[in-house]
């Protein structure tokens, strides 16, 4: 209920924005304003290109009337493209690694423990007939173990336990090693709650019709699954209500977000000492140290709730904390076990919630074995055979280092030129681009899964107890980095989950001022051009979004951190390096990006474009094609016909309504086919190219122009 009234007044205050904007904009003697099209972006002339059906092969679409729709018609039109539910350019690179992962099991030179253990697993995952033929049973050996505990002493004992509980299940349980919030060579464990079973602590504080939802979902199908098991209703229904008793606790009991700077550097971010004040009788070291923690000595940690976990860690709730513990690991495994699990579990999701219709989509065998990888904590092995065989030597990794090296020369060109920031902003701004890390797709050190046991069927083996013995390595190399008092912002770890190379993406961490271009992102460029991708056509489609990532150190949010990706400086004052003045004037620019966003309204008769939700992704959109144009001057011959389809060719997208309907709702990126045609409106060098002219759908007044940067 809660989420439809947040919706009605996000709307009515778009709705009095847009108006005031309208208002302000016909007020100014602005174009024609007879025509309620006027200031539309593309005055009409654009179609919703995103949207399934909007364009048919024999349409005829000037370029200067609608780029993304005429550069990325044939892709659009295609009929692979049609076979899917939604798709975009992405989801074809996600395909193509997930092919590849296949594949390259297959490659006889590739060799070694990481090999020869995903094969093992592989044909795990794979073998269907051995999954159905062992039903549920993979999981009855864990579940069993968790109820077998008789006292909140033994309780106690399986937590600390790498061998019993080798699945990090617990009430508060180390989560990453990250760098402290102050001393940045520093390290620092960072213990978490586990994942809600109705995905965030909202859903326990105001139920909303999305989190009842969800409810309907998880009750059923953590029914459906204990019922495999032979449980009967009333140990379902205790089971179910004991989970719910202890996640509403720790729910209610979070404090994470509530606390001040000084709570934040002096108590979250807290030592050993310290820390066992906060314990209040929860035996938080035992845990930890007897899953060898016990040399970390630094801690990052919601206290107040850790004070207070006495207060259900006892053995009046222990049946309620095995119920607990026994839904995570439901939660953890299901997706492990046979083909009626799949297949039911995925039927109870898809009959519950509405935007999918009750459609079940299968997966395919590439598909399963991917989500599996990453499920079953097999990623770090995966991506290193990955970087083993796709990229063998620096070659074109290092041509990607040369190419940012020089996108960020570009950004200290851009970012002198801009008069509208003081003197001290700009040279806070380069001090924190020269310090910016760039990473790209090799992580800093190699995985090593020869200490993994992944023993086949016939051995006696199963998915469950192989993802057993590969989350014991990751919490033993977590232990290791805990252990070492000392972090280096620039070392990534192949083992950290959250910065896999294999994901299609690309970003900027704040809080270590890096920048990531994933070996899953530069395959989108395989997947468009295959491997003889040209010069510009790479800097269309990775530079741009390489060239976006930057600029998020400099925005609204990204300024708040220093060079170093702090938030507070050594004295513990707040690291914000750009002036009140150079803020208020960046707001009021990005502002107008939102505001131009805001006259949009891609579907007719449906939901309006939010600008203020999108203004700082459009931002960043436009400074990485400025940035990458700044590139481009230097370049002899530049052909920026390809680098501009190259960039639209990225953002090619084909969804139906409903999906597009609730991006525009809940999705901070502006649409596809907005970032390809207000992104590219806003430079001489597009207008240029194709000779763009007042009248045609692709022009923009220069006074008009919303670029921030
Ligand atoms: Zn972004």
């Amino acid at each position: 209920m809660k989420k439809d009234f947040s919706i009605k007044i996000r709307r009515m205050t778009a709705m009095v924005l847009v108006l005031t904007m309208l208002i302000q904009l016909t007020a100014c003697g602005g174009a024609d304003s007879s025509s309620g099209l006027a200031d539309e972006p593309g005055y009409g002339k654009w179609v919703d290109s995103d949207l399934k059906g909007s364009v048919n092969a024999d349409d005829v679409i000037r370029l200067q009337d609608d780029f993304a729709a005429s550069a990325n018609k044939e892709t659009i039109t295609s009929a692979r493209v049609k076979d899917q539910l939604i798709w975009t350019t992405g989801a074809d690179a996600t395909d193509l690694l997930q092919t590849r992962f296949r594949e390259l099991l297959r490659d006889e030179s590739l060799t070694g423990p990481n090999a020869e253990v995903m094969r093992t697993f592989e044909s795990l995952v794979l073998d269907w007939d051995e999954r159905d033929r062992l039903g549920v049973e993979p999981i009855r050996k864990y579940i069993d173990d968790i109820q077998s505990i008789s006292s909140i002493e033994e309780m106690t004992e399986y937590q600390s336990s790498l061998e019993r509980n080798p699945f990090n299940l617990g009430l508060i349980m180390p989560s990453t090693v990250n760098a402290q919030e102050i001393h940045v060579d520093q390290s620092t464990l960072v213990l978490k709650v586990p994942a809600y079973t109705l995905g965030s602590r909202d859903s326990y504080l105001d139920f909303s019709d999305s989190s009842l939802e969800l409810k309907e979902v998880m009750d059923d199908t953590i029914s459906y699954l204990l019922g495999r098991l032979g449980y009967d209703e009333k140990s379902i229904k205790n089971t179910l209500r004991g989970c719910y008793e202890i996640e509403q606790f720790l729910a209610t009991n979070e404090c994470m977000s509530l606390y001040n700077r000084n709570e934040i550097l002096n108590k979250v971010q807290t030592d050993r000492a310290a820390l066992e004040s906060y314990t209040c009788g929860y035996p938080l070291f035992e845990i930890l140290d007897g899953r060898g923690f016990s040399e970390a000595e630094s801690f990052n940690v919601d206290y107040m709730l850790l004070s207070r976990l006495n207060r259900i860690y006892d053995q009046d709730h222990l049946e309620e904390l095995k119920a607990f513990l026994t839904v995570q690991m439901l939660k953890y495994g299901y997706s492990m076990l046979d083909r009626e699990t799949i297949e039911k579990t995925r039927e109870i999701g898809a009959s519950k919630t509405e935007k999918h219709d009750g459609e079940i989509v299968e997966r395919t065998d590439d598909q399963e074995f991917s989500a599996m990888i990453a499920d079953c904590s097999f990623k770090p092995a995966m991506d290193q055979l990955y970087l083993e065989k796709y990229f063998p030597d620096d070659t074109s990794t290092d041509k990607i280092r040369d190419f940012i090296d020089r996108l960020k020369e570009s950004y200290r060109i851009m970012i002198y030129e801009e008069d509208w920031l003081s003197e001290e902003t700009k040279a806070a701004a380069v001090e924190k681009l020269d310090h910016m890390v760039i990473q790209v797709v090799r992580p800093s050190n190699t995985a090593d899964y020869s200490m993994v046991t992944v023993k086949s069927y016939d051995e006696g083996g199963t998915i469950l107890d192989a993802a057993a013995s590969a989350s014991r390595l990751l919490c033993a190399h977590m232990a290791e980095r805990a252990s070492d008092p000392n972090i280096d912002r620039e070392f990534w770890d192949i083992y950290d989950k959250g910065f896999s190379t294999t994901t299609v993406n690309c970003f900027y961490n704040r809080e270590r001022n890096s920048i990531f271009i994933m070996a899953g992102f530069v395959a989108i460029g395989e997947t468009i051009y295959g491997e003889d991708i040209t010069d510009e056509e790479f800097m269309g489609c990775v530079g741009s979004v390489a060239g976006h990532e930057i600029s998020h150190g400099f925005d609204s949010n990204g300024s708040h951190n220093d060079l170093y990706g702090r938030r507070y400086d050594d004295s513990g004052q707040e690291t914000d390096w750009m002036s009140t003045e150079d803020r208020s004037r960046l707001d009021e620019r990005v502002g107008r990006v939102g505001s131009y966003f805001s006259l949009a309204r891609p579907i007719p008769g449906q939901q309006q474009v939010e600008g203020i939700r999108v203004m700082n992704e459009a931002t960043a959109d436009m400074a990485g094609i400025k940035a990458v144009l700044y590139m481009a001057r230097d370049i002899e011959g530049f052909d920026y016909d390809s680098f501009f389809r190259g960039y639209a060719a990225l953002y090619a997208t084909q969804t139906e309504e409903k999906f597009e309907v609730e991006a525009i709702e809940d999705d901070e990126h502006p649409l596809d086919f907005h970032r390809v045609n207000i992104t590219l409106q806003q430079f001489d060098e597009f207008l240029d190219t194709y000779d763009i002219k007042p009248g045609d759908g692709m022009y923009l007044d220069p006074d008009k122009r919303i670029n921030v940067w």
